[in-house]
């Protein structure tokens, strides 16, 4: 099946294709170590549940093998899938962070949520989100260790992204499921350019830099080796990558400053942030050219940019930084 790669150490890594874009978004299928039951790390939307229960059944994983469920934060793209999925896996304990309980019992500020940031037409192509029964939520928060049978997945609070973000860390592979804490990585563009290509996932309204470096700091400092990027795929050494986006989000904040409190600063900084971008894609011929960028890659890479300025300044707003 097409977008279904198998990692090392019994791992699935499922292209969602969400909004039928193909290389936006991964969900994860780990086995435990006994053999007596799986893991699925994230669910995307609703629109992608057809492709998921399609994975499962190309993978040979029955239903009810399927014991636990973790989103990394209750953002639509990652968890927008949870109610219709629970129906499908009625025998999975599903995983969110303390904070993302009530809204997926009861949806209704997820909705709204995501409608705002993303608008009516975008809404649309994820699917409905329909409310997780409460019964089947557990509580994640930092030093929980999810009993994979036989292969512990340690639960680690990483707030700067979402109040409601955590990273699920596999100790059988030393991987970090890090959901958006450690940014966006652009496999296409890195195999293209051989280098790494990612950026820093930094929306409205919930992100905390302060918060986000902390994170950052942490995972290059941990045993974590792999990340298993939602967006997208798997990629080592986790410590280079993670301090390539320390020093994009570095400058980032700091393009921030310079825009806030300025007329148009959303506009201004969103056009600053792509230019800032564009700018790491020039390719080593003599010419300099910024590569051509497949379609979806550019819209990986830049369509969000406009989410990341809101919530830059935002950010820097609630912090009271202001600059004359
Ligand atoms: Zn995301």
């Amino acid at each position: 099946m097409e977008g279904i790669v198998k990692l090392d150490g019994d791992i699935w890594q499922v292209d969602l294709q969400e909004r039928g874009i193909p290389g936006w978004s991964s969900a994860y299928f780990m086995k435990s170590e006994d053999s007596s039951g799986w893991m699925l790390v994230e669910t995307g939307a609703s629109s992608s549940v057809e492709r998921l229960l399609g994975a499962a059944n190309y993978i040979g994983i029955p239903s009810a093998a399927v014991k636990y469920i973790g989103v990394t934060h209750v953002h639509v793209d990652h968890a927008g899938a949870l109610g219709v999925l629970a129906r499908h896996f009625q025998e999975a304990e599903i995983w969110v962070h303390h904070r993302g309980i009530k809204h997926l019992a009861d949806p209704e500020r997820l909705i709204e949520g995501a409608r705002a940031a993303y608008g009516e037409q975008k809404m649309g192509q994820y699917g409905e989100i329909i409310p997780v029964p409460q019964e089947n939520l557990c509580a994640a928060e930092e030093g929980v260790i999810i009993p994979l049978g036989g292969r512990p997945i340690e639960v680690w609070e990483t707030p700067g992204h979402a109040r409601h973000h955590v990273c699920f860390y596999d100790s059988k592979t030393k991987g970090l499921f890090s959901g958006d804490a450690a940014g966006v990585y652009l496999p296409g563009l890195s195999k293209l350019l051989h280098r790494f290509v990612t950026r820093p996932a930094t929306p409205g309204p919930d992100f905390d830099g302060d918060l986000m470096l902390q994170d950052l700091y942490r995972i290059s400092l941990s045993k974590a080796q792999i990340l298993y990027f939602t967006h997208f795929g798997a990629a080592y050494p986790a410590q280079l990558l993670i301090e390539l986006v320390i020093g994009q989000l570095l400058v980032h904040m700091q393009l921030a400053r310079d825009y806030l409190g300025q007329e148009d600063a959303s506009r201004n900084l969103c056009r600053a942030l792509e230019l800032q971008t564009k700018k790491g894609l020039l390719t080593s011929t003599p010419e300099e050219r910024v590569c051509e960028l497949p379609g979806y890659e550019q819209e990986l890479l830049l369509e969000p940019l406009h989410n990341s300025a809101d919530g830059l300044l935002s950010f820097l707003e609630k912090k009271g930084v202001f600059y004359e």
